[in-house]
């Protein structure tokens, strides 16, 4: 077996300074990338702690008790972060996804979800507005969650086995409790609910068939997702990507599906419906197969910068633009600076990590340090 080497690295690295173009760039929903890609989705990471350590993740060896995590003045706060939303919205956002680290760590979340759910896309419709979370918290926050305006919840789950979900969470976290903060969700309205199952090879591929007839007609969506190559720290190694062709084929065999169209354009899951009318389950193939071509998702990190692929090694500092930095000369930006500031990174994107990666050689970009999915979010 090949030897695993986990480095010891700090996620964050410097990030591109964001600039003011000299030209407006206004905010009128019609940006495009240099591929044509239009700006749709965006992901905001409100906190880069997490109350769990699943080892694709946060391996406890990095993220142990003194990893230095950011300081309190550095995140953005509330205002900011629905400051600079209103602008992403302007240019053309309908979706956003509340992520972590864990979300629910964040004290008040409700508060800004609330901010947020009061944004109009620039067709004036209300914004798509969901979270992602390992379900820890969920029982005691789902109806708070609703009542702040969050329309859905996605759910990550990697198995129903107990022994395994502890294992594989790292922190003894018991299975039981997550499946309650599920029903909570679901019964405050928060649905449909997804859950998302990393599909690690060797540790809980066994899982998959469980957890497939554990959720079929139950109204909710299974999502399996290819355990991918994000940040450094996690020892990411091909032989334990279990493709998603695979998962198909075994859950097929056993429950029959058909393939269902995808629900909108630059939508990661393919979606695969029960032949009997049962529900549906989704597999994300991130590592098998690209899905750039149609890519119109960006993240804000918990400190401010744009990270235009999850993948990329480098953001665009967008905190120093709203606050100012005077040791740089930098001036706070007016609504109209951010927006063009926001339309120069976008209009500057040729982003295409996953695409590259099928035509890369084994070890090219090996040393070359990427962001750690758990200061951007997934
Ligand atoms: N803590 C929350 C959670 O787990 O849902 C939100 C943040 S987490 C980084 C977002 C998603 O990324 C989760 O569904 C998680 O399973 C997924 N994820 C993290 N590392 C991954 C990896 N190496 N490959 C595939 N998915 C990963
Ligand atoms: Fe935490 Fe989510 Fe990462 Fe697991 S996947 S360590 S729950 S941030
Ligand atoms: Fe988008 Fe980057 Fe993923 Fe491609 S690799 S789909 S550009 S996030």
């Amino acid at each position: 077996m090949a030897e695993r080497v986990i480095p010891l690295v700090d996620q964050r690295v410097r990030a591109l300074a964001a600039a003011v173009p000299a030209r407006p760039i206004p905010a009128t929903g019609t940006l495009r990338d240099q591929l044509g890609r239009p700006l749709r989705d965006l992901r905001i990471s409100v906190t880069d702690r997490c109350n769990f350590r699943c080892n694709y993740c946060m391996p406890k060896e990095v993220f142990g008790t003194d990893y230095p995590y950011l300081p309190h003045a550095a995140l953005l706060t509330f205002e900011e972060i629905a400051r600079v939303t209103r602008q992403f919205v302007a240019h053309g956002v309908r979706k956003i996804r509340l992520t972590g680290g864990e979300p629910l760590l964040r004290k008040n979340i409700e508060s800004l979800i609330e901010q947020l759910a009061v944004l109009r896309t620039v067709d004036g419709q209300p914004l798509d507005l969901t979270l992602t979370t390992n379900g820890s918290l969920l029982a005691r926050k789902a109806k708070a969650l609703k009542a702040a305006g969050l329309q859905r919840v996605t759910v990550s789950l990697d198995g129903l086995d107990d022994a395994v979900f502890r294992r594989m969470n790292d922190v003894d976290f018991p299975v039981a409790d997550v499946l309650k903060g599920i029903d909570a969700a679901r019964d405050a309205g928060l649905g449909p609910v997804k859950i998302n199952m990393v599909v690690k090879k060797g540790t809980n591929d066994h899982e998959i068939l469980p957890m497939a007839r554990h959720f079929k007609g139950t109204g909710l969506v299974l999502r399996f997702i290819e355990y991918m190559d994000v940040g450094a720290t996690n020892g990411w190694r091909m032989d334990e990507v279990l493709p998603s062709a695979g998962v198909v084929q075994l859950v097929d065999r056993e429950l029959p599906l058909v393939q269902l169209e995808p629900s909108a354009p630059g939508e990661t899951a393919e979606r695969w419906g029960y032949a009997d009318g049962s529900g549906e389950i989704g597999v994300i193939s991130s590592v098998t197969q690209a899905f750039c071509g149609d890519c119109n998702r960006a993240r804000l990190s918990t400190e401010g910068q744009v990270y235009l692929c999850l993948f990329a090694s480098r953001g665009h500092d967008l905190r120093a633009l709203i606050r100012g930095d005077a040791s740089r000369g930098i001036e706070p930006a007016t609504e109209e600076q951010l927006a063009s500031a926001i339309g120069q990174i976008w209009q500057g994107r040729s982003d295409r990590y996953s695409q590259l990666r099928a035509t890369m050689a084994p070890d090219e970009g090996k040393g070359v340090r990427r962001v750690e999915m758990s200061y951007i979010g997934g």
